[in-house]
């Protein structure tokens, strides 16, 4: 799978095209604002732009899902539906963080842990993570052993848990049961910040690996 990733809004939101290399579908996960260079990617890419992918609900994720959905008439797919709330949410939450006022809206399709969705040639593999929110979902392509897992684990760290609805141990627990199992060679792109190896974070992480503090 072939990918590039677009910091976007000033908190840096890793916003990923996901590309298959042979035919150039691409999916869009978390457009979390500015379009605009988003489209400009996808031109430079020559990618043919198939789908949205949302892993959760936060505005900083999905605050461009709505216009890029209808300049390049793409459906909006995910998140699991336990983050509607937080869609419905989404004119506080541009209050909340002095982003431009933005509308509620609902995805085409809501998805469920183990969903399996074909991009081109490729095959993403969708799981349900909750605890940092409750229907926080990451999209696997095992093949290309990549995953993007949003707000759930970052290299170092893990997502907060102090939003309503967060829950720690159901956080540590998505990490452990679900993200750890698919290898330690599996690297993964977060929400923010650099990419990472699922081993190196299973052996050094300091809040869910082997050495964390009981
Ligand atoms: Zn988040
Ligand atoms: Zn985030």
């Amino acid at each position: 799978m072939q990918f590039e990733i677009i910091p976007v809004t000033p908190f840096e939101q890793n916003c990923t095209l996901l590309i298959c290399p042979t035919t150039q579908d691409a999916a869009i996960v978390d457009p979390g604002g500015e379009p605009e260079r988003i489209r400009a990617a996808l031109n430079r890419l020559s990618a043919k732009p198939r789908m949205i992918l949302l892993t959760h609900g936060h505005l900083d994720h999905v605050g461009a899902a709505p216009e890029l959905a209808a300049q390049l008439e793409l459906p909006i797919i995910g998140p699991h539906r336990d983050d509607a709330f937080w869609l419905d949410a989404l004119p506080q939450q541009a209050q909340m963080f002095g982003f431009p006022p933005q509308t509620a809206f609902r995805p085409d399709q809501w998805l469920e842990q183990g969903a399996q969705l074909q991009l081109g040639e490729r095959r993403l593999e969708v799981l349900h993570c909750p605890g940092h929110t409750p229907g926080h979902l990451v999209f696997v392509d095992r093949d290309a052993g990549l995953a993007q897992v949003g707000d759930v684990l970052f290299r170092g760290a893990i997502g907060r848990t102090d939003f309503p609805r967060g829950n720690h141990a159901q956080l540590l627990r998505s990490i452990q049961e679900r993200l750890f199992p698919l290898g330690d060679e599996v690297r993964f792109i977060p929400g923010h910040g650099p990419m990472g190896r699922l081993g190196e974070e299973r052996r050094t992480n300091p809040f869910v690996g082997e050495g964390r503090v009981r």
